[in-house]
């Protein structure tokens, strides 16, 4: 950590040039956005955000290839109308389950509540529940439950149908298992439909080798969801859960499911081979019986037309199963929180740096505005966090991308923010001394004035500085100037004002002081100064560096500024006139000045 924000510091410096004392500040504002925008994003504030990236990156992928080891039996409206009713009763179901029995299917999934009679002909529906040991059927056991039927019940054939619907009522994720019990488990409906269909491939579930608790199924780990997996923040991801990898399907996943009609089968009409050693999954697509939801593919601007029915949801995530332990791909994984904010905290000093350099850069500035850069700069990485955040996900992780980007924005605007205030510093800052210039002297002086009822004044000049200059040289002149603005810094309080008024003249602005506290400040100046030492043999007062102060009040500002400053120039004059190194006091008194001097 240490080495990583000394290497920071060191590159920022670099490209800082004669901002380099800033350094410190501009790592302080980068730091404080990045920890913001991560804890903003550990509150679940941009969890919607994440939410749209992997809706994008969902439609986004390539549809699959149409899967030809699942099939879908639909009761879709025209089915209800032909068959006259619905729900079908108990004799029909047994016939139609007879029926799709005989096209040898590897297993049937019948995704319709069938918990209560629908007379006539329960025992027949029985007798053929007892005969179809590939049979499984559904309950709802997470919020209102729906009971499986008793049969199947008693034979062990029951799954879960429940689909977990995300904050914004979408089905991104979904059940494997849950465990009401201690010695209890109840397996999802695509769950028990693949462990089937790979039963025959001779593929079970084995517990993963380190002891942890995820599942290996063939070719691939099921790492269960955690409750901040990925852009997730703190849901309720009970149970054993995990991400679905929708591929393809916009239609409701009729391209990739081959699909056919109950009554094509009732009828005969389906040809053997459409359901044989398949799982054939029969569920309802009617839009008037309402088992449809809202899935990635439902963009802002689709209706409701584009609900996924709950039969091709189960679909898809049998297909992801057996595509995952066969072939060994297609599942989401997530990274660990330090990563995540590894990743965030990345792209968040990215964004410092790249901005900062294009602030910087001369080059650029003369042919397009520093602000205009810095929004094409956040643009064209925001399009990279979008760019790698799919790619990722292609690969199969899942990894924050609205976190990452709200920092990239967020720290552009304060790298342009911060930049502007340090040019507005640069131009009321002498550049040598780091005391406020003229200009920002003559601004705050006559505000001062207009404001308060008592402003003092106090006009420093160095002796024989021009001496000073021709012994030790320039140079050492302008250290001298640095080391005495530094002494009159420390000698004044909080609130005065230091600033360099001319070569080698300071000026200090007391506000709210009256006089002989002025006079008294004056004084702790000057032997400031003469107390640093400073060798200075051609001066005629001693030996040493000293300085010659000038002080005035203004009363109820009845003194215009530059009226002040003549008076303060006066005391100043009078002090080089009395000997140096001293500390004269003038106070506008009409026609007879009071004159105050102090020497040594
Ligand atoms: P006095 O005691 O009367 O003030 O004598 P002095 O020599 O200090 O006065 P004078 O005004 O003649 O000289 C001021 C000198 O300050 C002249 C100039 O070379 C020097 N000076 C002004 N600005 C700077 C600066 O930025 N750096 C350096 N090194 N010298 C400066
Ligand atoms: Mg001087
Ligand atoms: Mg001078």
């Amino acid at each position: 950590m240490q080495a990583i924000l000394h290497s920071i510091k060191a590159s920022l410096r670099r490209c800082q040039g004669k901002f380099a004392h800033h350094s410190s500040s501009g790592i302080a504002v980068t730091l404080g956005i990045t920890g913001t925008v991560m804890a903003i994003n550990s509150l679940g504030w941009l969890q919607l955000l994440e939410f749209q990236a992997f809706d994008f990156f969902t439609r986004q992928q390539p549809s699959v290839e149409q899967d030809s080891r699942i099939a879908v039996l639909e009761v879709a409206e025209q089915d209800i109308s032909a068959l006259g009713r619905w729900p079908i009763s108990d004799e029909q179901l047994a016939e139609l389950l007879e029926k799709v029995n005989d096209y040898e299917p590897r297993v049937v999934g019948l995704d319709l509540y069938r918990d209560v009679e629908v007379p006539p002909g329960l025992p027949r529906l029985n007798e053929v529940y007892q005969s179809m040991p590939n049979l499984v059927g559904v309950e709802k056991a997470v919020g209102q439950p729906v009971p499986p039927s008793p049969t199947l019940q008693s034979l062990g054939q029951v799954a879960l149908a429940d689909l977990v619907l995300d904050p914004d009522n979408r089905v991104r994720r979904s059940l494997i298992s849950i465990q009401p019990g201690p010695d209890e488990l109840k397996l999802g409906i695509s769950t028990t439909l693949a462990l089937h269909y790979l039963a025959a491939e001779g593929i079970s579930p084995e517990t993963a080798e380190d002891g942890s608790e995820t599942i290996r199924l063939g070719k691939s780990r099921f790492e269960a969801l955690g409750d901040r997996s990925g852009g997730y923040q703190g849901i309720d991801s009970g149970g054993y859960q995990m991400m679905i990898n929708y591929r393809g399907g916009k239609d409701g996943g009729r391209e990739v499911f081959p699909t056919y009609s109950v009554m094509e089968v009732l009828n005969g009409t389906l040809p053997k081979e459409a359901l044989a050693d398949r799982i054939v999954l029969v569920g309802v697509t009617a839009p008037s019986l309402n088992d449809a939801f809202m899935t990635p593919y439902n963009t802002s601007f689709s209706n409701r037309r584009r609900n996924m029915p709950g039969v091709f949801i189960h679909a898809h995530l049998t297909r992801q199963m057996l595509t995952a332990s066969l072939e060994g791909k297609g599942l989401l994984g997530y990274w660990s929180e330090p990563w995540e904010y590894a990743w965030i905290g990345l792209w968040a000093i990215a964004a410092a740096g790249v901005s900062w350099r294009l602030l910087q850069s001369s080059s650029l500035r003369k042919l397009v505005p520093p602000g205009w850069l810095v929004f094409g700069g956040t643009i064209t990485m925001g399009g990279a966090i979008v760019l790698s955040g799919y790619g990722l996900f292609t690969l199969g992780w899942w990894v924050p991308v609205g976190a990452p980007l709200v920092a990239t924005v967020t720290m552009s605007v304060a790298m342009v923010a911060y930049h502007n205030q340090i040019l507005e510093r640069l131009a009321l800052v002498d550049e040598l001394t780091q005391v406020a210039n003229r200009r920002q002297f003559d601004r705050v002086l006559r505000q001062k004035i207009q404001q308060q009822k008592h402003v003092s004044l106090i006009l420093c000049d160095i002796d024989y500085f021009k001496p000073y200059n021709d012994t030790y040289g320039h140079q050492a002149g302008d250290a001298c100037l640095t080391q005495v603005a530094r002494a009159i810094r420390q000698a004044v309080r909080r609130a005065d004002i230091v600033a360099r008024y001319g070569g080698e003249e300071f000026a200090v602005i007391l506000p709210n002081t009256h006089p002989e506290l002025a006079e008294e400040i004056g004084e702790r100046v000057r032997a400031k100064v003469e107390s640093l030492g400073l060798e200075h043999s051609g001066s005629q007062v001693g030996p040493h560096v000293t300085l010659s102060c000038g002080v005035t009040t203004i009363n109820e500002g009845h003194l215009a500024s530059d009226a002040a400053l003549r008076l303060a120039d006066k005391a100043l004059y009078l002090a080089k006139n009395q000997g140096r190194n001293c500390v004269v006091l003038r106070l506008d008194g009409g026609s007879g000045d009071a004159v105050n001097a102090i020497s040594i």
